[in-house]
């Protein structure tokens, strides 16, 4: 018998770092200082080599051909899918390739949708929603996360409604309560907000929703990269991740689901690759996860994505949690002690390494020039999440996000800097 070797605890940033060459890049002068994870993360070069090795030397289409070279891909494909499963907990055929998240919400969406139009037959009926039937998110959404549902709602009839976030950036929990009722039939929400950095309580909304008869889609883009997930354990219907949030390539991304769920939900892209038997009049379609995936897939992007987890594996979540934690003190701690800031949402809360914040008198967009004039890469802007912006009386904040491969230094070469703001743009000290 085999036993697995434990699992890491704590990570070297600065040994990783040999691994991500572009953050040897200089900015003018600088050395650049890469605080934008949270919009798009970094590939090491396991990454970059896995994608070039597969279109060097394997690549062909999948699932089709029976040549020597298309079986090889369909093998490699299919190995990224149970390796990418396999980071969440789940089992390969529960995992559905997507461009991205956004890509994968708006399918969940469309599904519902044609499932509300009758289709997939008795067993999406369970789908289906009726003029006045709810769907429910939280004010804290990514709009990738928002408006898929607006559009939902608009072509069923159903009601949107919002789980209010509170001035400390936590979810409302007792609004929560009155807000998900007997007809909500689905709450959408984010494992963690992109603007706030909470890791938001799963088990309650989840509990919530189970109670009213709803199905949960949890977005999962901030967690996946910083946690160790494991989405049949948080019990959700559905979820949503982003391969280049968390060190894979670009058109990536994974939908989630139960079992049960994604047998029973009609598909939503058609086309190839996705069906049995096809007439001119009509087509029977393959079980999950194929009946999503019409069309060519992201094959090379899928392998990297691939390599991308069995880096962080390799690391080991534990500890990029555990480093991300100190991160994400040390970077909250100096913000509040800088005079002016104000964080958006600053709950004393289990987070991810990531703050967005106001500067007193001047503008995210100043900051961010003022900032990236130093080497300093962050987010200026509303992030996709204009309604959390309003409800926080701002129009654009800064955002500061780290990733496994930031470092201490670097967290106080940015404070330093953004202690010198104010004092720059002559309103403060
Ligand atoms: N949800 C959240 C919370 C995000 O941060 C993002 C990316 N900014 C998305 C959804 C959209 O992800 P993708 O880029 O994969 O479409």
């Amino acid at each position: 018998m085999t036993t697995a070797p434990p699992r890491p605890t704590t990570l070297d940033p600065e040994a990783l770092r040999g691994d991500f060459a572009i953050l040897e890049t200089r900015i003018g002068d600088s050395p650049l200082v890469y605080l934008d994870s949270a919009a798009t993360s970094q590939k090491p070069r396991a990454v970059i080599d896995a994608e070039v090795s597969f279109l060097t030397s394997a690549n062909s289409a999948v699932h089709r051909g029976a040549h020597t070279l298309a079986a090889e891909a369909t093998e490699l494909f299919e190995d990224a899918r149970a390796a990418v499963a396999g980071f969440v907990h789940a089992a390969p055929e529960q995992l559905v390739w997507t461009s991205g998240a956004t890509a994968g919400i708006n399918l969940i969406a469309y599904a519902i949708g044609n499932a509300t139009l009758g289709r997939g037959g008795e067993p999406a009926r369970r789908f289906a929603l009726a003029p006045g039937d709810g769907l429910v998110v939280t004010e804290a959404e990514h709009h990738a996360n928002l408006i898929p549902w607006q559009e939902l709602a608009a072509r069923t009839g159903a009601v949107l409604r919002h789980i209010p976030v509170r001035d400390d950036g936590t979810i409302d929990l007792e609004a929560a309560a009155s807000v998900i009722g007997a007809r909500t039939r689905v709450v959408a929400f984010p494992h963690v907000s992109n603007v706030l950095g909470i890791v938001n309580p799963v088990a309650e909304l989840v509990a919530l929703a189970r109670a009213a008869g709803a199905i949960t889609v949890l977005d999962a883009c901030q967690s996946a990269p910083h946690l160790p997930l494991d989405l049949p354990a948080l019990d959700v219907d559905l979820a949503v991740f982003s391969g280049h949030k968390m060190l894979g390539p670009n058109a990536i991304g994974g939908l989630y689901g139960r079992a049960d769920v994604l047998e029973a939900l009609p598909p939503f892209l058609t086309g190839g690759s996705m069906i049995t038997t096809v007439t001119l009049d009509g087509a029977e379609y393959l079980p999950p996860p194929q009946r999503f995936e019409a069309g060519t897939q992201p094959v090379s992007q899928a392998i990297g994505l691939a390599a991308a987890v069995r880096y962080l594996d390799a690391v080991g979540m534990d500890a990029v949690h555990a480093h991300e934690t100190a991160l994400e003190r040390r970077l909250r701690d100096g913000l509040r002690s800088i005079p002016g800031i104000r964080l958006l949402g600053d709950a004393d809360a289990e987070r991810v390494a990531l703050a967005a914040f106001d500067v007193d008198g001047v503008h995210a967009h100043d900051v961010g020039q003022f900032l990236d004039a130093r080497g300093i890469a962050v987010r200026v802007g509303h992030h996709c999440a204009q309604p959390l912006h309003r409800r926080f009386g701002l129009t654009a904040s800064v955002r500061a996000s780290a990733a496994l491969y930031t470092t201490d230094a670097e967290i106080d070469e940015f404070l330093d800097a953004v202690s010198g703001v104010r004092g720059y743009f002559g309103v403060g000290r």
